[in-house]
């Protein structure tokens, strides 16, 4: 059995999940339901990232006080049910609170360390808490962080340094020798040039403020959250289970992309750990156009739109509206005009009609033949979906599968089987929707199962059972967005 082990980013308990986050951790679940449908044992990470300074903040803010540990429960919480409601198929939710995950932390710290690759130094210059990340003047627009609109704390403290410098040529050899290490290509390029143009160490641990990783030997630091936050990835399947097989690909949104391909390939190289296949940056989000912000409060919810439209119509509609890597916008006229014209009058009526006709005039027995054409065009569509699959051209797969649809609405107007009651023309278009059924369990897996269910081999022959509406008509979701 091959192995597949996929993660998402952890996500900040400082706020609920919004749509951003939803996407990311769509993109994750279609792959993981991919390779499990070929048969791979998979491994399916996501979970929070709590010992950050932003847990501290958004505690105090609810009013949960010195309870921080309470409120993070009650976070991860949120963030769990959550995924559960959105059908993600995850196989372990890590907190970086938990007991496993530190002691993996401490683990990779002590062979860093061991390598002589941790000091004590002298860090001034700029903090964003926003991003959780040190920062440079040059970063700045105005002064501010161009993400978080704030000035970004001036700090100098006495911190641990990691020697991210002595990697540099490593990690430019690594590139090189993986040319799909980061996709897509664009963002590679970033990060190469990035690489090539110097790196300074970083600092991996601030003044301890009694929450987070403390540095073992240490009480009066902790562990800088990123430093500790990426090592989740090991400990949501244990160091030896990621020695034997490391993630195949971590799904990340393009802010953190450095992080996921600089500093972490380092800390790993630096540890004696095998590094992970491939780092997938999705784009962002606006929503009508405008950048998703707590302070705007635009951020869309994803289980109100899903509670509305289906998991399934959420997921169709974020992985065909925008391809893999790029930015997109969100709109709820788009997101209408989708559900109508692609789900409920594209994939929703062919199932109808071929259901209906189906179980009108079948069953179907051996020995029926199916349309030559018509099967040369499953398998061509086979080849696509899988080549197109590997390449994160998700868009593309279901542009292909909708090809397909059309083809068979077309037959079916053509053909005519409700006058001929043509046994050959449907048990063509049964085979067609079996196979359409197939090629979406990733992307679509409540519908999916629903079409491959009312399709039954009984004794050698095939018995199909109407189906009920698979997009029935709902008000428009933009009527009522909560
Ligand atoms: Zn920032």
């Amino acid at each position: 059995m091959k192995k597949f082990y996929i993660t998402t980013p952890i996500y900040y308990v400082n706020d609920k999940p919004h749509i951003g986050h939803a996407y990311s951790t769509i993109i994750a679940d279609v792959l993981a339901r991919y390779h499990r449908a070929k048969g791979d044992e998979v491994a399916f990470s996501t979970g929070t990232d709590e010992n950050s300074q932003k847990t501290i903040d958004a505690a105090v803010k609810n009013g949960a006080g010195e309870k921080i540990m309470q409120y993070a429960d009650q976070m991860a919480e949120i963030w769990k049910h959550t995924w559960e409601k959105l059908d993600i198929s995850y196989t372990r939710f890590i907190r970086t609170t938990e007991e496993d995950h530190k002691k993996v932390v401490y683990e990779i710290w002590k062979r860093v360390n061991d390598a002589g690759d941790i000091y004590k130094g002298q860090y001034e210059g700029l903090y964003c808490v926003g991003h959780e990340a040190f920062m440079k003047e040059s970063d700045l627009v105005d002064g501010l962080c161009p993400d978080h609109k704030k000035a970004p704390e001036r700090i100098k403290e006495e911190n641990y340094f990691f020697k991210l410098s002595k990697y540099q040529k490593q990690l430019l050899a690594h590139y090189e020798s993986h040319p799909d290490f980061v996709m897509p290509h664009s963002r590679f390029h970033e990060v190469t040039s990035f690489v090539a143009s110097g790196l300074e160490d970083i600092s991996i641990s601030r003044p301890s403020k009694g929450w987070g990783i403390p540095v073992p030997g240490d009480e009066t630091q902790s562990i800088y959250v990123w430093f500790d936050a990426l090592i989740n990835y090991i400990s949501a399947i244990g160091l030896s289970a990621w020695e034997d097989h490391p993630a195949d690909l971590h799904a990340v949104g393009k802010d953190i992309t450095r992080f996921h391909a600089v500093i972490w390939p380092a800390m790993l190289f630096s540890a004696g750990v095998p590094l992970p296949a491939q780092v997938g940056a999705n784009g962002f989000f606006t929503i009508d156009g405008v950048k998703i912000s707590k302070s705007l409060g635009n951020a869309i919810d994803p289980l109100a739109l899903a509670a509305k439209a289906g998991n399934d119509a959420l997921r169709y509609f974020l992985l065909r509206e925008i391809p893999y890597g790029e930015d997109g916008d969100f709109s709820f006229a788009k997101f209408d005009a989708r559900y109508e014209g692609d789900l409920a009058n594209g994939l929703g009526n062919f199932a109808s009609r071929v259901t209906t006709l189906a179980e009108k005039y079948g069953p179907f027995e051996q020995g029926l033949l199916l349309d030559g054409a018509i099967a040369e065009k499953i398998e061509a569509t086979r080849t696509e979906v899988e080549a197109l699959i590997n390449q994160f051209k998700f868009h593309e797969v279901l542009q292909s599968v909708w090809n397909l649809i059309q083809v068979g609405d077309v037959m079916v107007n053509v053909t005519k089987p409700w006058e001929t009651g043509d046994k050959n023309v449907l048990f063509t278009l049964v085979v067609m929707l079996d196979n359409i059924a197939a090629f979406l369990l990733p992307f679509m897996p409540v519908t999916s199962t629903a079409i491959t269910a009312a399709i039954r081999h009984e004794g050698g022959a095939i018995v199909v059972k109407k189906l009920a509406p698979l997009f029935p008509r709902i008000a428009g979701t933009s009527s009522s967005p909560s």
